[in-house]
């Protein structure tokens, strides 16, 4: 039995490209934030790098912008441990390419060096050399002729060549492993039928397999246990002499120098925190850190949930979806602080919950008679780190320990200057002329989509995830590589059939009782078309995300055909999506729903597992051509990254800290190069 991971969640944004115009959001002039404000950064293969405000920042205290600053540190010394685990090539292929692409003399007009430059700026984006989003190896454009002329044409002195390691010895390594198409082809292989640690490219195991693995983690749990340690979250497993061993990633062990920094910043910030209850959550983190006691990080966690500061973060090994197993998280960091304005949106939600549990349309014995710790807040992000960056959620629920949200509640976020940032990035791009049946949906889309895409995070992050019960004695495990998708599944379904709920314009959230159209209409064009942007010719959907938003799409198109509540119609040779029937659009997500729930917390494999391989995985191949001929017109990046802003101290005279400053105007190249020059301690190989 693997552990149960399947709760939580980073609601990544697939909205990104809908081209929806957000409403105007209120930013102080003081913040540098106005008209003339740069949100488009960088263009290059699949990928737009965008640049998100900070509003609010100026006007917090002098203690918070410290705390900030000292928070944002320990948020950047931790990239190159998510590039480790990523794959353990990571960091010297990246080190060599840096090493090129600031030293190499030659000709830099050639289509082979704006490759090569293309190269680096995709594998920045996607910490590693396998596909952010899709976990396909990146393959070069470029020969691999031209990459050994280009490195052995620099300086050797001028490359990082560490660890002793000459150069031929250095492209030795990584040349099969940049180019070669057979080499670690997938950063993480979910195919049935392999094992699936070992043709995994992630550096979560080394020379074991995937029964060694589950035998060595079935050994240490107990099965009764409710209160149950996350077994095998933070380190690597491998084999010393001869047996299954674990290498623990804390102060001392597995990446050990960053963590030393991580630390290091983190008693700056316990230093400058807002109060005792803070200070208490960042020496908790800190003792972790040091004995990767993970006894010590769901204390950590526990003081986590409870602290209500205005300025928070998340720092560390978290989400557990880069690995096969489900068991092992990547490292990430986000800094924030709340937006008191928004927040009050949130906290309505929160407020009634419980009304929302008992209307739900679940059958009432998988019903939670007592909804919990339900808290909700809109912040905004200061700083990205780690598994946040460049791509970055929009939605956050933390922690992901089970019995953690079962007894102390969890930790929800909506982080809407990043959806703010894409709203306006998308402006007038054309996507929903394209892809919208008629100008009816355009205009519901212009007046209530930020506010609806908004409503829909919160609904899905506050209460979707938290609604709901196992029944007695099921396993939480026991819809296995399912969990997931159906998971995601059950926390969008319930935040839409919740969106059309007159109870929402009863409680001012929508203006109203037409505005959720807009969502519905969104949702089902993305899950049944656009997102297959996202998807290369031939292959199926992988994502969780995406089979969750294909499953209720595809769904729902397949069981209200005899009403024929939601079609796909022709036009000019052109697919779209009509809905015609909103009502009893709703009814059909309120059914899944329940049929939903009903297999989560009975436990149903079998049922769930037909439900996503019906309508979640397969790909119509002739849709899908036309979707990808008809976005490849609009010339728009299907993925999204981001810059951060930039934060400095200022110090009087006497060295203490006067202010703390913020600017925007590094590029995506700049600061990829500064954080791999100041942020960079950890040897190759690890
Ligand atoms: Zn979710």
């Amino acid at each position: 039995m693997k552990k149960i991971i399947f709760m939580l969640t980073t609601l990544f944004l697939l909205a990104a490209c809908t081209g929806k115009k957000a409403e105007t959001q209120p930013v102080a002039a003081d913040d540098g934030i106005d008209s003339t404000f740069q949100y488009k950064v960088d263009r290059f293969a699949d990928i737009e790098i965008l640049r998100y405000p900070v509003p609010g920042f100026n006007s917090l205290s002098l203690q918070q912008k410290e705390l900030i600053y000292y928070l944002s540190q320990a948020a950047l010394e931790g990239r190159d441990i998510l590039w480790d685990q990523h794959n353990r090539y990571n960091l010297t292929i990246r080190r060599v390419c840096e090493g090129v692409y600031e030293n190499y003399m030659g000709d830099k007009s050639s289509e082979d060096w704006k490759n090569f430059e293309t190269y680096l700026k995709q594998i920045w984006m996607a910490s590693g050399i396998h596909h952010h989003y899709s976990e396909d190896k990146i393959i070069p454009k470029f020969t691999k002729d031209y990459f050994v002329t280009i490195v052995k044409s620099v300086d050797p002195g001028r490359m990082p060549f560490r660890d002793g390691m000459a150069a031929d010895e250095t492209l030795n390594e990584i040349v099969p492993v940049m180019f070669d198409p057979n080499i670690m082809p997938k950063r993480m292989n979910q195919a049935p039928g392999v094992d699936i640690v070992k043709t995994s490219a992630v550096n979560f195991y080394e020379g074991v397999t995937q029964k060694e693995v589950e035998d060595f983690y079935n050994a240490m749990k107990n099965p009764n246990d409710s209160t149950p340690i996350s077994y095998g979250l933070n380190s690597k497993v491998v084999k010393a002499d001869g047996a299954v061993a674990e290498q623990v990633w804390k102060l001392g062990g597995m990446y050990d120098k960053a963590i030393a920094r991580i630390i290091g910043w983190l008693e700056k910030a316990a230093g400058v925190a807002e109060n005792d209850a803070q200070k208490d959550v960042i020496n908790t983190l800190i003792e972790y850190y040091k004995t990767g006691n993970l006894k010590t990080f769901d204390d950590y966690s526990i003081k986590w949930v409870k602290d209500d500061s205005r300025v928070d973060f998340v720092n560390g090994f978290i989400e557990t979806y880069t690995d096969p197993l489900g068991m092992k998280a990547t490292w990430e960091s986000i800094v924030n602080f709340k937006n008191e304005e928004a927040t009050k949106r949130t906290k309505i939600i929160s407020d009634n919950a419980q009304w929302f549990e008992d209307n739900s349309p679940i059958e009432q014995r998988f019903k939670k008679s007592e909804v919990k710790g339900v808290t909700a807040k809109v912040i905004t992000a200061a700083i990205l780190g780690g598994d946040c960056y460049p791509a970055t959620p929009i939605g956050i629920n933390l922690p992901n320990a089970n019995w953690i949200r079962r007894d102390h509640g969890s930790k929800s976020v909506t982080i809407e200057n990043i959806t703010y940032a894409y709203d306006k990035a998308a402006e007038g791009n054309g996507f929903n002329e394209e892809f919208m049946w008629s100008d009816a949906e355009r205009d519901l889309s212009k007046k209530y989509g930020s506010l609806t895409d908004n409503l829909h995070t919160d609904l899905h992050e506050c209460l979707g995830h938290g609604s709901g019960k196992l029944l007695p004695g099921v396993d939480g495990d026991a819809l296995k590589a399912y969990g997931s998708p159906l998971e995601e599944t059950r926390a969008d379904l319930f935040a839409l059939y919740y969106l059309a709920d007159p109870k929402l314009v009863e409680l001012g959230l929508v203006p109203d009782a037409d505005a959720y159209k807009s969502e519905y209409y969104k949702y089902i064009m993305n899950g049944a078309m656009t997102q297959l942007t996202r998807i290369q010719p031939g292959k199926n959907i992988e994502q969780a995300h995406m089979r969750n938003r294909a499953l209720i799409a595809n769904w729902v198109i397949e069981n209200g055909k005899a009403d024929s509540v939601v079609v796909m119609k022709q036009r000019d040779g052109k697919t779209y999506v009509v809905i015609n029937d909103y009502a009893k659009l709703r009814d059909l997500f309120g059914k899944l729903l329940a049929e939903v729930q009903r297999i989560k917390s009975e436990g149903d494999y079998e049922a769930g597992k037909k439900l996503v391989e019906t309508h979640g995985v397969k790909v119509d191949p002739k849709l899908h051509q036309e979707v990808l001929t008809r976005y490849e017109a609009l010339n728009l990046a299907p993925y999204k990254g981001f810059v951060n802003p930039v934060y400095k101290l200022v110090t009087g005279e006497d060295g203490k800290v006067t202010d703390v400053t913020i600017s925007y105007d590094e590029n995506y190249v700049n600061q990829q190069l500064r954080y791999s020059r100041q942020y960079s301690v950890l040897p190759l190989k690890n």
